[in-house]
């Protein structure tokens, strides 16, 4: 017996009646080290928590949830034994004496902790996860000044289409007044300035979108557009 706990009240592990000990099956895509780390974390809780009085029944839950999960008894046992093992060093044995890397989790993740094992732990991180993309979207749909936005042409019926992350009124109209300044043929205005004549009605600029991801604000091509 592991337990340490002095004399004292009784601790079990509660669980809510709606509870279903529905955890990773076994046959799920998640790596073995994942896998295993679920079922640890169970055991180390029993170990944690559970008085004498209650921890022999709480690992046989364990065993027994995991159990309906297909995961393999003798697998379960060792395990078991790994988490009696954790429990029963002195803290802080491990962190004086081994070393730890990161990295991210791959097919070889697994090889090559058998290959370093004894010297090296290696802890693995999952990579990119669907929350982290959906936040990226987020963060940039809160930018209101990653703007598409036109200029019609004075002159004809034709009309500017720019992007900018920096704002249209905020930034671009200036810096388009200074390539007219610079005669700057890198802007396609400027050219239709030379080949027609017409200049851009700056009043009548206008945003037609904001707050776009970069890759959805450059979907478009700049520069002047007939209407349709
Ligand atoms: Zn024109």
């Amino acid at each position: 017996m592991i337990h340490r706990r002095p004399n004292g009240p009784l601790f079990s592990i509660y669980r809510k009646p709606t509870n279903k000990d529905d955890f990773i099956h076994y046959f799920s895509a998640h790596s073995k080290r994942t896998k295993e780390g679920v079922v640890i974390g169970f055991f180390l809780r029993a170990l944690r928590v559970c008085s004498p009085e209650f921890l022999e029944e709480e690992m046989q839950h364990v065993c027994n949830t995991f159990k309906h999960l297909h995961y393999h008894r003798s697998k379960l046992t060792h395990v078991q034994r790994k988490a009696e093992k954790i429990m029963s060093r002195p803290r802080g044995e491990d962190t004086h004496k081994t070393q730890r890397i990161m990295i991210s989790h791959s097919k070889l993740t697994e090889h090559l902790e058998a290959l370093v094992g004894l010297t090296l732990k290696i802890a693995t991180s999952s990579g990119k996860k669907i929350g982290d993309i959906i936040r990226e979207k987020s963060s940039n749909h809160n930018k209101p000044l990653s703007q598409v936005y036109s200029i019609p042409c004075g002159g004809c019926d034709k009309v500017y289409i720019g992007e900018t992350a920096q704002g249209l009124h905020k930034q671009r109209i200036g810096q388009h007044r200074s390539a007219l300044q610079r005669h700057d043929t890198r802007s396609t205005f400027i050219v239709h300035v030379d080949s027609d004549g017409h200049l851009l009605k700056w009043s009548q600029a206008s945003i037609i979108k904001q707050g776009l991801a970069p890759r959805q604000r450059k979907i478009g091509r700049s520069g002047i557009h007939s209407y349709n």
